[in-house]
C-alpha cells in the first residue's frame, strides 16, 4: 500500500509542474501508448486468451482497434478541443469577452471491468491523458493475465508519475478509493458503483459510473426478421454475451414467434455450431463462479436451443430460453453470458411494462420498419443508448456519447464527450476597465429600476 501512496503523491506532484497541460506532451504520450500497444499485440492477445479463451481476431476487433481509433481521433482533434472557446457575452456585461477554458481535473483514477479488460481500462485513460490529467489505472483482478500484461507494458514504458497501472483485488480497490482523487472513472456493476460513489462523495470527487443492467431487444412483426436474427445473434454471443451492452433478453411480437425462433436457431447454427473446439469463434466464461451462476439459469429455465456446457473450459454454448415469463428469475438480474431469454408480447403497452420492470437499461435495441413504432419506443423508454435495427454498434460511433442513465450509470465518454468528461469547463468573463455601467450602484433610483427592467424584460 506504501507503493500506491508513493505513486499517487508522485502523480500529484508531477501534475503541479503543469507538464501535462502542454498539448504536445499529451499528444506524445498518446502516440507512445498507441505504439507500445501495437508492438505488444501478440502478448496482449495471448494474455486475454489465457483469461477466457478470447480469440486474437475478437481482441483486435473489440478492444485494440477501438483504442487505436480513439487515439487517432484525439491526435487529430486535440488542438481544437483543448483550445479556449469564445462564447457570446450578454448585454448586461457589455463590453467584455467571454470564454471557456477546458481545464484538466488533475489526478484521476480509472477502475476497469474484466469483460473487455483493455478497452475498458485504456479508453477512459486515453480521454484522461488527452484532457491533461495524470492517470492511475486499476484493472480487474478477474482478468488477471490481461491486467498483468497491460501493467507490464504500460509500467515499463511510462513514468509512474504520469500513467501507472496498479494491480490488485477488492482490498486494493478499497484502499485506492480511500485516497483523494480529482476524478474517478469507474466501469463495473451497479453494486460496486454505489460503493465508488459513496467513497467519492467523502471528498466531493466527481465521478463517471459506467454500469450495467438488463438491456432489452424488441422485435416487431414488421421488421426485416432475417437481418434482425443475424444482428441479434452477433451482438448477444460476441464475447460469449459478456458485454455490458449485449441484448439481455428478447421481446418478440407473438404472431411471429415461431418464425423468429427458427431464424435465430438457423443463425446460431450457421455461425457457431461445430466451432467450439478450436475456439476461434467463441469465448469462455471468465471463471468458474460465473460459469456456475449461468449454469443455474440453464438448470432452472426452459432451454429451447443450445444449453450444452463444457465445464473443463468454462464454456457455455449459445443458448435460447423459451418460453420465459417476466416474473422468472432469469428476468431479475443482468445475465452477462451466452443465454438469451425470449418473451412474447401483444402490444406496445406490454413491452413498456416489461422493460420498465428493470428500468433504465444501459442499452435498448428495437427492430422495426415502422417510424411510428420507433418514435413511440424512443420517446417513452429511458435507456443509456442503443440502436434501431442493430445491436452494440452504436458504441463504435465516436460522435455518440456512451454511458448509462439511472441504474446503468452516470456520465459519458467516447470522442469529444470523453475529453469533456475529464475536463472542467472553466468559465471566464474578461472585462476592460474603460466602461462601467452606473446603474448597478446605489442609490437605486427609479430611472435605474426602469433601465434594468428595460434590459431584462
Ligand atoms: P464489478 O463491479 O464486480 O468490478 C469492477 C471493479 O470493481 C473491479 O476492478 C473490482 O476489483 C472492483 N470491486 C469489486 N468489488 C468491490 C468492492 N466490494 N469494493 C470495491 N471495489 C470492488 O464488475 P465486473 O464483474 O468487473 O463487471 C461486470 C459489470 O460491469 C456488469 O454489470 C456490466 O454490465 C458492467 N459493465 C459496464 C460497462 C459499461 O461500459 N457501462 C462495461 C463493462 C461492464
Amino acid at each position: 500500500m506504501k507503493e500506491i501512496l508513493n505513486t499517487i503523491s508522485a502523480q500529484k506532484k508531477f501534475y503541479k509542474t503543469n507538464s501535462t497541460k502542454v498539448i504536445t506532451y499529451r499528444k506524445q504520450q498518446l502516440l507512445k501508448l498507441k505504439s507500445i500497444l501495437k508492438e505488444n499485440e501478440q502478448k496482449l492477445s495471448a494474455a486475454i486468451y489465457k483469461d477466457f479463451r478470447k480469440s486474437a481476431f475478437e481482441t483486435y476487433e473489440t478492444e485494440l482497434s477501438i483504442i487505436y481509433g480513439e487515439i487517432n481521433l484525439y491526435l487529430k482533434k486535440l488542438n481544437k478541443w483543448a483550445k479556449r472557446k469564445k462564447v457570446r457575452t450578454n448585454l448586461a456585461n457589455f463590453p467584455a469577452k467571454s470564454y471557456i477554458i477546458p481545464e484538466p481535473y488533475g489526478s484521476t483514477l480509472v477502475i476497469g471491468a474484466w469483460n473487455y479488460p483493455y478497452q475498458l481500462s485504456i479508453l477512459p485513460a486515453v480521454s484522461a491523458i488527452a484532457a491533461g490529467n495524470t492517470v492511475v489505472i486499476k484493472p480487474s483482478e478477474l482478468s488477471a493475465n490481461s491486467s498483468a500484461a497491460m501493467a507490464e507494458i504500460i509500467n515499463t514504458n511510462f513514468d509512474k508519475n504520469f500513467l501507472h497501472v496498479i494491480q490488485g483485488g477488492i482490498e486494493t480497490n478499497k484502499f485506492l478509493l480511500e485516497q483523494k482523487w480529482d476524478y474517478i472513472f469507474f466501469t463495473g456493476s451497479p453494486y460496486v458503483g454505489k460503493i465508488v460513489y459513496q467513497s467519492a462523495a467523502k471528498n466531493l470527487t466527481p465521478v463517471t459510473l459506467e454500469l450495467g443492467g438488463k438491456s432489452p431487444t424488441i422485435v416487431f412483426a414488421d421488421a426485416n426478421l432475417k437481418m434482425a436474427a443475424k444482428r441479434i445473434v452477433w451482438g448477444k454471443f460476441l464475447n460469449a454475451g459478456q458485454t455490458c451492452v449485449a441484448p439481455d433478453y428478447l421481446l418478440v411480437e407473438e404472431n411471429i414467434i415461431d418464425q423468429f425462433l427458427e431464424l435465430l436457431k438457423q443463425q446460431i447454427a450457421e455461425i457457431y455450431t461445430g466451432k467450439f473446439d478450436n475456439c476461434e469463434a467463441f469465448t469462455s466464461i471468465i471463471n468458474e463462479a460465473h460459469f456456475k451462476r449461468l449454469s443455474y439459469f440453464l438448470e432452472n429455465s426452459n432451454v429451447f436451443f443450445g444449453g450444452k456446457t463444457h465445464p473443463e473450459i468454462n464454456m457455455i454454448e449459445p443458448t435460447l430460453l423459451f418460453p420465459v415469463r417476466p416474473e422468472d428469475k432469469v428476468m431479475d438480474e443482468e445475465i452477462f453470458g451466452p443465454i438469451l431469454p425470449i418473451l412474447t408480447y401483444n402490444s406496445i403497452a406490454e413491452v413498456i411494462e416489461i422493460v420498465n420492470k428493470n428500468s433504465h437499461p444501459l442499452a435498448l435495441y428495437l427492430f422495426t420498419t415502422n417510424n411510428q413504432t420507433k418514435k413511440q419506443i424512443l420517446s417513452t423508454l429511458s435507456f443509456g443508448g442503443g440502436a434501431v435495427n442493430d445491436t452494440i454498434l452504436h458504441l463504435t460511433n465516436h460522435k455518440l456519447p456512451f454511458g448509462g442513465v439511472g441504474n446503468s450509470g452516470m456520465g459519458n465518454y467516447h470522442g469529444l464527450k470523453g475529453f469533456q468528461t475529464f475536463s472542467h469547463s472553466k468559465s471566464v468573463l474578461d472585462k476592460p476597465t474603460w466602461f462601467e455601467p452606473f446603474i448597478k450602484y446605489s442609490p437605486y433610483t427609479n430611472l435605474k429600476r426602469k433601465l434594468i427592467k428595460w434590459f431584462v424584460e
